[in-house]
């Protein structure tokens, strides 16, 4: 996962997902929104299935020592 679920404006994690689009390469792009000042923000996010199954790929090149 890049960017934070943090409001990057008061530093409170209440945030609420107010979008969730599917973006590339397994990446969601979300929409948040602070719910104490209203600020919003977008995240990209790496479902865990996806990151566990990239893992192993890069472990896969490092063995293969590309
Ligand atoms: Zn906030």
């Amino acid at each position: 996962m890049t960017g934070s679920t943090r409001c990057p404006a008061c530093g409170l994690q209440n945030s609420l997902i107010i979008d969730s689009r599917y973006y590339s390469d397994g990446f969601y792009r979300r929409r948040r929104e602070c719910q104490s000042c209203g600020q919003r923000w977008s995240t990209m996010e790496l479902p865990l299935e996806t990151a566990k199954k990239l893992i192993k790929v890069i472990k896969l090149i490092k063995e293969a020592d590309i």
